[in-house]
């Protein structure tokens, strides 16, 4: 066997010099930012992306610290952060870039704690997330949007059905826990199909959306006022007791008569009305089904007995 080959040097150091232009090529062409900070947050480095999207040249940087280009930044944060770079090596932040023309731009950085040559520095790799950040906020805004529909009713903007149920549920549970009263207040339109005959749908639609108003006036007590069904409405009052439901009901029924909404078809007068039956768990212990059976039952009631009226519980 012959002598082992001498390393090729001249390869070694093409090889190099191939590998540091790659890596500078690379901090060129990177669309992320290269800053380089020293200990004082003075810029010492920047990469092109750097000065094409703050506006200002890699010279004008060298002169400024992180906080006139950082809002969020002044020195004693600088100070806070630095130390946490050394702490921890590095980490990544959201924060704001003002560009020199003083547009603010939403950036996440990732902070890398580097020593050279007996120098400390604070290597930051800078990504432009305003885009991203636009598209969070949209779908944040879209989902609450659908959440917001999803428990409303279209026609009344009351809540729906639904909405109702996870309240009453959570009413229920809460009282059950605290022994407080909690009362139901269900209340229906009276004679409502012979008012969509003789005045027709559209005016039918008018008078649901008024009386849901007024219902959002006059019960104030209610932690939640729902459509219950086509022409049927319920209040939640919490920390209600029956004698103060019985009142918040007669206080609407007699709003909504007073509201005089034309029905000349209605058996119990010439405007239209309501028919309310209210339930209460003096001590929150009632299941949320039998309450709302005894709120049923009472609206039942006062349906037989004439309809235009308020009827509780049969016995005090
Ligand atoms: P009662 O006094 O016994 O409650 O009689 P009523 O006619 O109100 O009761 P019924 O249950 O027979 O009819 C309810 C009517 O409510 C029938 C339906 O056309 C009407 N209705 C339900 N939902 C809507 C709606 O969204 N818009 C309109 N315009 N009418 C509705
Ligand atoms: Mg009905
Ligand atoms: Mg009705």
């Amino acid at each position: 066997m012959g002598a082992k080959a001498e390393p090729n040097m001249t390869e070694d150091a093409e090889s190099r010099a191939y590998r540091l232009m790659l890596t500078q090529v690379t901090i060129e062409k990177l669309n992320d930012l290269v800053i380089w900070l020293d200990e004082a947050g003075r810029y010492v480095f920047v990469n092109p992306a750097t000065t094409r999207l703050l506006g200002y040249t890699a010279e004008e940087l060298t002169r400024l610290h992180v906080w006139d280009v950082d809002p969020l930044f002044d020195e004693a944060r600088w100070r806070q952060h630095w130390a946490e770079v050394v702490e921890r090596k590095s980490f990544t932040l959201e924060t704001v870039n003002r560009s020199k023309a003083g547009v603010d731009i939403t950036i996440e950085v990732s902070s890398n704690f580097v020593e050279y040559e007996g120098r400390r520095f604070n290597c930051a790799i800078v990504r432009d997330i305003t885009e991203r950040h636009r598209l969070d906020k949209e779908l944040r805004d879209l989902n609450e949007t659908i959440y917001r529909l999803s428990i409303t009713d279209s026609l009344t903007g009351l809540a729906n059905r639904r909405h109702f149920d996870a309240v009453l549920a959570q009413e229920t549970e809460r009282h059950g826990r605290s022994g407080a009263p909690l009362s139901l207040v269900l209340l229906d339109l009276d004679a409502f199909k012979a008012l969509n005959d003789l005045y027709g749908h559209v005016v039918g639609d008018d008078a649901l959306r008024i009386i849901a108003a007024t219902l959002q006036g006059t019960m104030h007590r209610a932690s939640i006022t729902a459509r219950y069904g086509g022409e049927e409405f319920v209040c939640i009052l919490p920390e209600t007791s029956h004698a103060e439901a019985l009142d918040c009901a007669e206080a609407t029924r007699a709003a909504i008569a007073a509201l005089a909404v034309p029905h000349t078809g209605s058996p119990v007068a010439d405007h239209v009305t309501a028919s309310f039956g209210v339930a209460t768990t003096e001590t929150g212990a009632m299941r949320t089904v039998d309450l709302l059976r005894a709120a049923d039952d009472a609206l039942y009631r006062a349906k037989n007995l004439g309809r235009n009226r308020v009827v509780g519980r049969e016995t005090p």
